[in-house]
């Protein structure tokens, strides 16, 4: 036998039900996606970062990080929402190494799935009842959506699971905004189709259930550069790829056309200095362009504590262990800088 079943794990009604938001949190958590959905569809010309770390690796630093954001969203709360990444799933290009919170709870413990959910809704539900803030999470394995949907203000589905169909059928079932990055291969009718399955209305399986979705109005795209065939990063944050894809939108009968730019992974090729660049150009490229103003809701920036990425084994606190993050201080320019061009 190839797969050993160890134990039937609670669903996420239960877990839910255990770990569970107070009246206050379900309060603020519905007036920010009140808000946020107001970006997407236009009514609020507020400018959405979605930004934290690669992935949340442990409990203590990603709330730190959390709580230096909540100083600075109050700052420019007129201008920008902040959405701070708290990503629980990794997915990994070849299998390999820590798959995230979700798995490992302990970056250099064995995996333990239990803890894991247990871990994930925790941090989720802290950065809500200590910091109120609603945050992103990538959504790598659709059937583990709901032991978070409570929680999450923003869902991203990666580069690498794009063109899946049980990840678009589970968007379309969706209430919050969704964001579908391009594939790695970079192949923007991919995700346009991608974008049209979520938008629409589908009858599935969903665990083990006959299930209906309505359709998710807000599913829009993630720009976040992509690998050539001889593996050589390939960027689409410039004016021009920002333009081709207002284009794109337009000849399609999508709801709420948005995209949402990625600074980190193929955009920067890793090189996360040049986040800060790349966020500039775009905010340059909306202020000459109406149609692009609209057109672009916000970025996705990699950013923790400190500078750069490490082993995990290292130790570092607020140091990333996946793909390396502007560190806080030079975050916390770039994020006054951004809100001062808007
Ligand atoms: C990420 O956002 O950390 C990520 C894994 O992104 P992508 O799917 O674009 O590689
Ligand atoms: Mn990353």
């Amino acid at each position: 036998m190839n797969m050993i079943f160890h134990r039937k794990l609670p669903i996420p009604q239960d877990i839910k039900a255990e770990y569970s938001l107070s009246e206050e949190m379900v309060k603020i958590k519905e007036k920010r996606a009140e808000e946020i959905k107001a970006v997407f569809t236009g009514e609020s010309d507020k400018f959405i970062l979605v930004i934290g770390p690669c992935s949340a690796d442990h409990r203590d630093p990603v709330l730190d990080y959390i709580s230096r954001l909540r100083l600075v969203e109050d700052k420019v709360k007129d201008k920008l929402i902040i959405i701070p990444r708290i990503y629980t799933n990794k997915p990994r290009t070849t299998g390999e190494g820590y798959k995230g919170m979700l798995h490992q709870p302990d970056p250099e413990t064995a995996p333990d799935m239990l803890k894991g959910i247990i871990a994930i809704r925790d941090l989720h539900l802290s950065a809500l009842r200590d910091y109120g803030f609603t945050c992103a999470d990538e959504m790598l394995y659709p059937e583990n959506h709901r032991y978070l949907s409570d929680l999450l203000a923003y869902v991203a589905v990666g580069a690498r699971s794009t063109e899946d169909q049980q990840h678009r059928l589970v968007v379309s079932g969706i209430d919050e905004p969704v964001g579908m990055k391009n594939p790695t291969g970079g192949d923007l009718t991919v995700m346009m189709n991608s974008i049209k399955a979520g938008q629409s209305a589908h009858t599935f399986i969903y665990r083990g259930w006959e299930v209906e979705s309505r359709g998710n109005p807000l599913t829009h795209a993630i720009l976040r550069g992509s690998v050539d065939f001889a593996g050589k990063n390939v960027s689409n944050y410039h004016y021009e790829d920002l333009v081709a894809l207002n284009e794109l939108y337009a000849k399609t009968s999508l709801k709420n056309p948005s995209v949402i730019v990625d600074t980190n992974h193929a955009n920067s090729g890793k090189q996360y200095l040049e986040q800060i660049r790349i966020a500039k150009e775009v905010i340059h490229s909306r202020n000459h362009n109406d149609d692009i103003k609209k057109l672009v809701k916000g970025l996705m920036i990699e950013s923790y504590i400190e500078d750069g990425a490490c082993k995990a084994e290292e130790h570092i606190f607020g140091k990333s262990i996946t793909d390396p993050c502007l560190g806080w201080e030079k975050t916390e320019k770039l994020i006054y800088d951004i809100a001062d061009k808007l």
